[in-house]
């Protein structure tokens, strides 16, 4: 796994952020180091009632019916995280709700393959038949081909989910009754891995490369992890409390990379204009949020509109962004503080 240089070097020049949990979670500690330096604590947690007021009433969407365990979650369930890079956590409503994670595990098992069969590998073309977007399914289980190709299917699946429970800060477990729900009914999923199959971008047997693919879908999580999640990601893979290295350094920007241009699915284009945040959907319901350097966003909302990103999530992905100012592009979006640093110390 690659770090941050600064860390394989031993200089302690820039670090990633890291406080520890009680500093971090503290409700006395200072400022609130979201976007604006200068928002205090209390103004985030304004901005979100805000937010959280005027997006609950929506009732668009429709719950993912095709297993009976999404179906039957309580249809107005709302939560919304934001965690710091410097590990402080924001929440409002239903934010420490469990639902399975769903296509967000896209993001964090395509990051995790770029560090363990590398870039080249990994890469998405004609020439390897791999399909170019490893937000989607298919591109997801050739994904999940390589990493049962390299370290075996049990291994890699132990891997997935020590990986995502200490990126989360928690331990997370599997819903089984969701991972069984989708074995027996994921005929699509198995078409496709079939396509894949007869255009050399998966092995054979295929079976477990689908198993594992099912297994990180039915991963539970709450806005809050997946809030923790976005941040360690955002912090160049260091985990803002633990301060624990969790993905690699180079992973994360490509991840990130894919995330921001295609990870909402048919929407993506007008969410990187609208939203302009690297992130991630699941049709359970969940988005994964990540700002880069500054902080992690975690929303749970069941009722996914047409595309598969649940409606809520999106309206106030929309006004957290506008307000904050979160936009890549955004004026307010002041960039890398490390490479300003450079400037400041004369170092460039
Ligand atoms: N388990 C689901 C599937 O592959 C995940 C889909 C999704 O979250 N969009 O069908």
């Amino acid at each position: 796994m690659r770090m941050a240089f600064w860390k394989a070097r031993g200089n302690g020049s820039e670090q990633p952020n890291v406080e520890t949990s009680s500093e971090a979670r503290s409700p006395e500690s200072s400022a609130g180091q979201i976007a604006s330096q200068s928002l205090p604590g209390s103004h985030i947690d304004h901005i979100l009632s805000d937010i959280y007021a005027r997006t609950s009433p929506l009732q668009d969407g429709a719950l993912a019916n095709y297993i009976p365990e999404l179906a039957n979650v309580p249809p107005n369930t709302f939560g919304i995280a934001m965690a710091t890079t410097k590990g402080r956590v924001h929440t409002i409503g239903d934010a420490d709700f469990e639902f399975t994670i769903q296509s967000t595990s896209k993001a964090l098992s395509y990051c995790m393959a770029l560090e363990l069969c590398g870039r080249n590998e990994v890469e998405f073309s004609p020439i390897t038949r791999r399909p170019y977007n490893p937000m989607v399914n298919a591109g997801a289980i050739a994904m999940s081909g390589m990493l049962r190709d390299t370290l075996g299917a049990a291994a890699a699946f132990d891997l997935i989910l020590e990986r995502f429970s200490q990126a989360a800060g928690r331990p997370l477990r599997l819903n089984e009754e969701v991972y069984r729900s989708e074995t027996l009914t994921g005929h699509r999923n198995r078409a496709i891995a079939h396509l894949l199959l007869s255009a050399g971008a998966l092995k054979e047997p295929v079976e477990p490369a689908l198993d594992l693919y099912f297994k990180q879908c039915s991963i539970m999580a709450t806005p809050t992890d997946l809030a923790m999640i976005g941040a360690t990601i955002a912090n160049l893979g260091v985990h803002p409390v633990t301060g624990q290295q969790i993905f690699d350094i180079d992973a994360v920007r490509d991840t990130q990379s894919v995330m921001f241009s295609c990870g909402m699915y048919d929407y993506s284009g007008g969410w990187t204009y609208e939203v302009g945040i690297p992130a991630k959907s699941g049709v359970g319901g969940g988005i994964l949020g990540v700002v880069n350097r500054q902080l992690g966003i975690g929303t749970y909302s069941p009722r996914p509109d047409r595309n598969g990103n649940s409606v809520r999530g999106i309206e106030s992905f929309k006004m957290m962004s506008n307000v904050l100012g979160l936009h890549a592009f955004d004026l307010t979006n002041t960039g890398s503080a490390f490479v300003n640093s450079f400037f400041e110390t004369g170092e460039a």
